[in-house]
């Protein structure tokens, strides 16, 4: 048997690298930086993380959940986590259950309270009023294959920005969403180092009931890659991959995943959208979700839209033309554009600033949700403004922002 120094177990917290879709939510979410990534997978430092949990409901798969009892000079290091294809078989405990002393500082089993200093801006809950979602039905051992029924451009022509709209059919095979969740999209092949490519996340742009209503499809909203965040020119594996689809084609799919960035369905539900470039998905199934609704009900007993959409310039915008096209008494739409010529560079935070009296009103309103989805940039941007839009009607910011939290109303998803 082995001795007490021995057999000395902890638990390891392990993210599953066959789950895991890479979005980076766990690396930020972490309030002591205990999870960090190379090319291929996310990974915990064992020296570091402290069980906290902070990171385990924004993650949108579940891959961040994986505990599993190792002995402690038998954790896995880094080195060992990034050359993961799946994760590792159990270790063999060999240890009688009452000889098996915890390490200290290490959690006997999961129940682990979520600090005070784990800090997370928004709602790890959805509205009281969102359906049920399911999560996770498709993994990468049992993808669902979708079919590619078409593929269009959204941004303008003379547009050097390349953004898509591709819609994927699922056939008979039941594939259930909801308006603010995302697949996974595996490319075929393999990567530099010979391994399969891992899936790529994009939010769902389709309401619930289809892209085309009643149909077993859903659409995403997908720009070409052709340079990083720093002008080099990169070619994104996915997106390209995604952008170049035909009709016919067949995809990998998996997912869904989300369950928290739903929308509300009560009557008199409001809901303000905030949203950069391609992160304008789930507001278009948002939007297009109420669009039928009052369409098939003829009485509109939801409450207000306000979309407030930021673009580079309005050639770049994606769903221009239709956004345009929806009545004004339905959505209350405000653009942001950094980079038409010979004018100022706004940027969302800007024109929300110019609608503070309405934000106000809305802000006032239990019934009211808020969804930020796009550049993680903008996340501060946007919180400053709704802080200042609650001292503007005397309200205390910091209990609107635990109340938002609370309720299962503030939405951020940002990368
Ligand atoms: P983009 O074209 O690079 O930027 C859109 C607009 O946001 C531009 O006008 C940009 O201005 C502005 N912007 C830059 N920094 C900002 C800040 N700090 N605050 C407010 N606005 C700012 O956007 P994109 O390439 O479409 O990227 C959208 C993001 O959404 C990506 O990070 C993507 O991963 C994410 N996303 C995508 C999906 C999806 O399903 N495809 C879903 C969720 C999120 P300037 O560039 O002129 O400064």
């Amino acid at each position: 048997m082995a001795t007490t120094e021995q057999a000395q177990v902890t638990k390891q917290h392990l993210i599953d690298p066959e789950i895991c879709i890479r979005c980076n939510t766990c690396e930020e979410t972490c309030p002591i930086d205990a999870i960090t990534h190379d090319g291929t997978n996310y990974v915990v430092k064992p020296d570091i993380c402290n069980h906290c949990m902070a990171c385990v409901a924004p993650c949108p798969t579940g891959a961040i959940d994986n505990w599993q009892p190792v002995f402690v000079e038998k954790m896995y290091s880094l080195e060992e986590q990034y050359s993961w294809d799946e994760l590792p078989a159990l270790q063999a405990l060999e240890v009688p259950a009452d000889d098996t002393p915890v390490a200290a500082g290490t959690d006997s089993d999961a129940e682990v309270t979520i600090q005070g200093s784990n800090y997370v801006a928004g709602s790890q809950i959805p509205p009281w009023s969102a359906s049920h979602s399911y999560t996770n039905l498709y993994g990468t051992r049992n993808f669902i294959t979708a079919t590619v029924s078409g593929n269009y451009r959204l941004t303008d022509e003379s547009s050097e920005s390349d953004i898509r709209h591709v819609v994927l059919d699922f056939g008979e095979t039941p594939f259930p969403v909801l308006e603010g969740q995302s697949i996974g999209i595996i490319p075929p092949g393999t990567d530099a180092s010979d391994r399969l490519h891992h899936a790529r996340q994009y939010s769902l742009a389709s309401p619930r009931d289809g892209e085309r209503p009643r149909y077993n499809n859903v659409s995403i909203t997908v720009k070409r890659v052709v340079q990083d965040y720093d002008g080099n020119p990169v070619q994104g594996v996915c997106s390209n991959y995604v952008c170049d689809l035909k009709k016919g084609d067949k995809v990998q799919v998996i997912g869904p995943f989300g369950h928290t960035f739903l929308m509300p369905n009560h009557p008199g539900s409001n809901i303000i959208m905030i949203c950069t470039g391609t992160g304008s998905a789930p507001m278009r199934a948002m939007t297009e979700r109420r669009r039928r609704k009052r369409q098939e009900e003829a009485v509109d007993e939801h409450g207000k839209l306000m979309l407030f959409f930021g673009a580079r310039c309005q050639e770049e915008l994606p769903y221009f033309g239709p956004l345009n096209k929806l009545p004004k008494d339905f959505i209350d739409i405000n653009f942001a554009f950094s980079r038409t010529p010979g004018q100022p560079k706004k940027y969302v935070q800007d024109v929300m600033r110019e609608r503070i009296v309405d934000l106000l009103e809305l802000l006032k309103n239990e019934d009211t949700y808020i969804y930020v989805c796009g550049l993680k940039g903008m996340e501060a941007g946007v919180l400053e403004v709704l802080q200042e839009v609650a001292a503007s009607g005397g309200m205390d910011w910091s209990e609107l922002h635990a109340n938002l939290r609370q309720k299962g109303r503030l939405h951020l998803e940002t990368y």
